[in-house]
């Protein structure tokens, strides 16, 4: 499985907190109802962007001391 280090999409940061665990959404499409599985929510804490990412992702963080 592929280790990638965390970057937003949006700012190239690689800070971010985790907002969310276990998360699913819901959500509808051509009026069809769907339900993801259970996801990681992280939030950049740059630019405030929100990823999701499911169980089979990995990702490492860096934190600054
Ligand atoms: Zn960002």
């Amino acid at each position: 499985m592929e280790e990638k280090a965390l970057e937003c999409p949006v700012c190239k940061s690689n800070k971010a907190e985790i907002a969310g665990e276990n998360v699913k959404l819901s959500g509808k499409f051509e009026n069809k109802e769907f339900l993801t599985t259970d996801l990681t929510v992280l939030r950049c804490v740059k630019c405030g962007f929100y990823m999701f990412f499911d169980k089979q992702a990995k990702f490492t963080t860096k934190e600054d001391s």
